[in-house]
């Protein structure tokens, strides 16, 4: 029997990651966001303001970007010289497939997850990638079984 469909919500990846964010000031040195982002071996750091609010995003991307522009001066610049303010976030309510679509649409690998405005975890495209593989796998073992029971 094919089991009910149960939808993939950004809270159901969040209950098994956990809701810990690495996270930066718009004051933070891109030195300091660096030698984050290798100690902790993370693509992006969430840049918060008062209240846990999310001010921006900055990812290696952005350093590359400083890097190849700027030159090595920039690693004395603050996060807010390179960050995106702009965040797409999302809600824990929301679907996974959703997120994925707003990954693909803005063509970045992360997404801060809120709540009450204030920062609540974040998704990467690795958990997206972790959790639609698993999905796959027990659709098949289910199209298995289903097909070895006719
Ligand atoms: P990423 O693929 O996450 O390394 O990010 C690629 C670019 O998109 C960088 O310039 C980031 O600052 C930016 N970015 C990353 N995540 C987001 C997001 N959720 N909303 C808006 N911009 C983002």
């Amino acid at each position: 029997m094919v089991r009910e469909e149960q939808a993939m919500t950004v809270k159901r990846i969040l209950d098994v990651k956990g809701r810990d964010v690495v996270t930066a000031t718009p004051a933070t040195s891109v030195a300091e966001l660096v030698k984050l982002l290798s100690e902790r071996r993370i693509g992006a750091v969430v840049v918060t303001g008062a209240d846990a609010r999310v001010v921006g995003i900055v990812s290696e991307r952005d350093v590359v970007r400083a890097l190849g522009s700027r030159g090595a001066a920039c690693l004395s610049e603050p996060v807010s010289a390179i960050m995106t303010r702009d965040v797409v976030t999302c809600v824990e309510q929301e679907r996974i497939v959703d997120v994925m679509r707003k990954m693909t649409a803005g063509r970045f690998r992360h997404v801060p997850v809120v709540a009450d405005h204030r920062l609540a975890g974040l998704i990467s495209i690795g958990d997206v990638v972790k959790h639609r593989v698993g999905e796959l796998e027990s659709e098949a073992e289910q199209l298995r079984d289903y097909i070895h029971a006719g």
